[in-house]
């Protein structure tokens, strides 16, 4: 099915969704966060070489008649997934082909105060937008953004489109040991939000390994930071490290679980209890090559495909 899609992925949030990847064979954003599970890569303020329109339909087509059941298509990609400059266009189409499925944008709402690309994302069902920072310069730290972005008017786009977007608006802060989990960022952030319609807020802390040496905050500074932001009546839900005990038995092929990997490190947790036998015996091969590698992050072990983790 090529990169474009892959999946499907459940969520106890979302349900299950079929991700479909705007930029598939390289990083591709234009801020470069430290936490981020991609390689570390400098920020960038376009897309190079995007996708026909036509092909990712193609591939949506393709991954819909394979998965007919699917609730939602998660438009994301290896990146930030509005600078596919197309975004309108395939919208549109879009509507033509995915029936009753919802579509999804996850989206670090940098761009949102451009108005062609935030008319791009009001034809969306659902959209959450990822906010780490009020203060410019925690926001330069924790996001490192590209030159040309300015927080203010990401923070402006942020809000108006909260007023205009009929959809179902999430909204999603990561928290990073010392950079932004202070008492005075944190309340900055929820004055930001409280007066959005937001159906949920969801707060978290790095459980995979991150581009850059960053630290995870503890459950406990998470659940209380959790509940600053319930006082300030937004909805707010504390991601936990470990979601689910199920087993799933997934059975995927050598290029699904690249794929997998590629967009995002599992954990030894994960596979041992959503793959199947024959995908782990694939997954030993897959190291042994050199093609997977090993690694430990923030205590945990975890598989992912290998890179350079510098400081750029
Ligand atoms: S976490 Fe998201 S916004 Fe940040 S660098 Fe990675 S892809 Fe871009």
């Amino acid at each position: 099915m090529g990169g474009i899609i892959f999946g499907p992925v459940r969520s106890r949030r979302f349900g299950e969704s079929l991700g479909v990847d705007l930029s598939p064979y390289v990083k591709q954003c234009n801020y470069d966060c430290l936490y981020c599970e991609l390689e570390g890569k400098k920020a960038q303020d376009s897309m190079e070489s995007p996708l026909e329109v036509e092909t990712i339909l193609r591939e949506i087509q393709k991954g819909l008649a394979h998965f007919p059941n699917i609730e939602s298509l998660t438009i994301t990609a290896n990146g930030e997934p509005t600078l596919y400059p197309y975004l309108y266009e395939l919208m549109l189409r879009l509507e033509d082909v995915k029936g009753a499925t919802q579509t999804l944008l996850l989206t670090n709402g940098s761009l949102l105060c451009e108005p062609s690309i935030a008319r791009a994302c009001l034809l969306f069902d659902k959209v959450k937008f990822s906010l780490d920072a009020l203060s410019k310069e925690v926001f330069k730290k924790i996001d490192r953004p590209s030159k040309t972005i300015n927080l203010e008017q990401v923070l402006h786009g942020i809000y108006d489109f909260s007023a205009d977007f009929m959809g179902e608006l999430y909204a999603e802060i990561l928290f990073v040991k010392s950079i932004n989990d202070s008492l005075e960022e944190v309340k900055k952030m929820a004055k930001f939000l409280a007066p959005m319609r937001l159906k949920r807020l969801d707060i978290g802390t790095i459980d995979r390994p991150p581009a850059y040496k960053v630290e995870r905050i503890s459950e406990k500074q998470l659940e209380s930071l959790g509940r600053i932001f319930l006082d300030f009546g937004i909805p707010t839900f504390v991601a936990k490290r470990i979601e689910s005990n199920r087993q799933e038995n997934l059975i995927l092929t050598q290029e699904e679980i690249l794929k997998t990997l590629a967009m995002r490190p599992q954990s030894l947790q994960d596979i041992s209890t959503l793959w199947h036998s024959s995908t782990k015996k694939i997954l030993q091969e897959l190291l042994q090559s050199g093609a997977v590698e090993r690694i430990e992050s923030n205590g945990e072990e975890f598989f992912r495909i290998p890179y350079d983790n510098k400081i750029q």
